[in-house]
């Protein structure tokens, strides 16, 4: 009898250990991909972006003979059904970390199990295992370097080869069109703007890995923090989905280091704070929702979406250029560049006093690498109330920072139009990508800034240190 191969954001062949066992069986092997609350509940990009790579999944599964079906329902239903109607006495999968999905998974285990069924999930979305990683005292880590340490000399298993074949079943239960599914019909932006940023897929995840590990790893520990430089890996919306697994990226690491190339190690500590941060979300996994650290709860950070600075923050209308290229970027590429996180972040909460969450659920939408546990952890690591957190104290300076890491205005000039004579490609497309409510053209004047760099500043620390928790 078949195997069902239940696909979730694990979009690939190489290093998916659930294909490799279901191939290992030599029975037919159905892969099934499931659209139930988890991804209708998804932001508009990364519901868009996860639609581009079920379509070129779909294919590679295609090109060696199989298939990617898809259904819409309930998890547990769905694969009931699917178990019925194909006889299939097992279904494996890779491992998820975020509370709704682990609850769903559990549930659907039990029950395919009461009814004997095989099912069996497998570890592929991490290299570290959260449970494993313990402190000292059986406790979880609350800190980056120490669990860095923790975990630095681990072996992580050499990454598993594609299979070679899928056998297909006699008959293949049917399935859903992709395009039925309208998974892009969220995204407010022009989708074809973003689509011209993105390149989905398996094949185009390792040669991005390639040409950033032969060319720009080295420069890694400068080049990352240049805004507009190509000095990043751009993995992230890859790890995202699952189209490159972690194990890839470190041994790539790993090989960098032993060929002695300087920013390999800078790049490998980045993939762990990936980990830390699921880490967190597996131990703490209100991290998502509500202030790490509870005292956090009663800070008075300004909830109310429909202030005029929150509106220009989303616009990307603030009058302060770093902040409004960083968002620009985003609303056009899906991806902004993870210093210019640190500021547009820095600038909502301690500049703007706004609340953290309304921020985590802007990029959620606006983000075609969104995750989780990254977007979480960033956003409250930045706003003060995480672990491991920025203190309080420590305000990015939006004018500053650009100095330091846009000196030649490049990034700025890539992103915004107005107040330029010769606005650049990038800039204008901004304005093709935005709804006409927003009512905002390149030839409008470059607004004022709604808060100043310095009485933004000023306000903060007083909030901050006014505190009374
Ligand atoms: P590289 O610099 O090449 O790093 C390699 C990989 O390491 C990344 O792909 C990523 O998987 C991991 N990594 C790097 N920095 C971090 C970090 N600070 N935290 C966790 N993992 C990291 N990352 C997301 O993937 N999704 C998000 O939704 C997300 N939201 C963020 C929100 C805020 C407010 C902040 C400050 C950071 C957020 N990050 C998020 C983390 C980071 O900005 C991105 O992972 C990074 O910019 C991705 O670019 P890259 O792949 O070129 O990274």
């Amino acid at each position: 009898s078949p195997v069902i191969v239940w696909v979730r954001r694990d979009l690939r062949l190489t290093d998916h250990a659930a294909f490799h066992a279901a191939a290992e069986t030599g029975r037919p092997v159905i892969p099934v991909f499931i659209r139930d609350h988890t991804v209708d509940d998804l932001g508009a990009a990364p519901r868009w972006r996860l639609g581009q790579g079920l379509e070129v999944f779909g294919k590679a599964l295609g090109d060696m003979g199989s298939r990617l079906v898809l259904r819409a329902g309930p998890a547990r239903e769905v694969l009931e059904a699917l178990v019925d109607e194909t006889g299939a006495d097992t279904v494996l999968w890779q491992r998820a970390y975020d509370q709704v999905s682990v609850e769903r998974d559990s549930a659907i285990k039990s029950a395919l199990k009461d009814k004997g069924i095989e099912a069996e999930s497998h570890t592929g979305h991490l290299l570290f295992e959260p449970w494993t990683v313990e402190t000292k005292q059986g406790g979880f880590y609350k800190v980056y370097s120490p669990y860095w340490r923790a975990v630095a000399d681990r072996d992580v298993p050499k990454p598993l080869s594609a299979p070679s074949s899928l056998k297909a079943p006699s008959d293949w239960p049917e399935g859903d069109a992709l395009e039925d599914w309208q998974l892009g019909a969220a995204m407010r932006r022009g989708a074809e703007i973003v689509a011209r940023h993105t390149d989905p897929g398996e094949q185009a995840a390792q040669s991005r890995l390639g040409v950033f590990v032969r060319d720009r790893i080295d420069d890694y520990k400068t080049g990352r923090n240049m805004v507009a430089e190509d000095g990043c890996s751009l993995m992230s919306e890859y790890l995202s989905l699952g189209e490159i697994s972690p194990a890839q990226c470190w041994h790539a690491g790993q090989r960098s280091i032993e060929a002695g190339k300087d920013g390999a190690e800078t790049w490998v500590k980045e993939l762990v704070w990936r980990e830390f941060a699921y880490h967190l979300l597996w131990h703490t996994p209100h991290i998502t929702d509500s202030s790490w650290r509870e005292e956090w709860a009663a800070f008075p950070w300004n909830e109310d979406e429909r202030r005029s600075e929150v509106i220009a923050w989303k616009r990307a209308r603030t009058g302060i250029p770093f902040v409004d290229a960083a968002l620009r970027e985003m609303y056009v590429t899906g991806r902004m560049h993870n210093r210019a996180r640190m500021i547009v972040a820095s600038y909502l909460t301690k500049h703007l006093m706004c609340h953290w969450r309304i921020g985590q659920q802007w990029f959620e939408d606006c983000l075609t690498d969104w995750d989780p546990a990254s977007n979480a952890l960033g956003w409250q690591w930045t706003a003060g109330s995480g672990p491991d957190a920025t203190p309080y104290f420590r305000v990015f300076n939006p004018i500053t920072q650009a100095e330091k890491f846009d000196p030649e205005e490049a990034y700025r000039k890539a992103w915004i139009a107005e107040g330029y004579d010769s606005p650049s490609d990038t800039a204008l497309s901004y304005f093709d990508a935005i709804p006409e409510s927003w009512a905002i053209t390149p030839q409008d004047d470059y607004p004022e800034p709604v808060v100043t760099a310095d009485e933004g500043r000023k306000a903060a620390l007083d909030a901050y240190e006014n505190r009374d928790f």
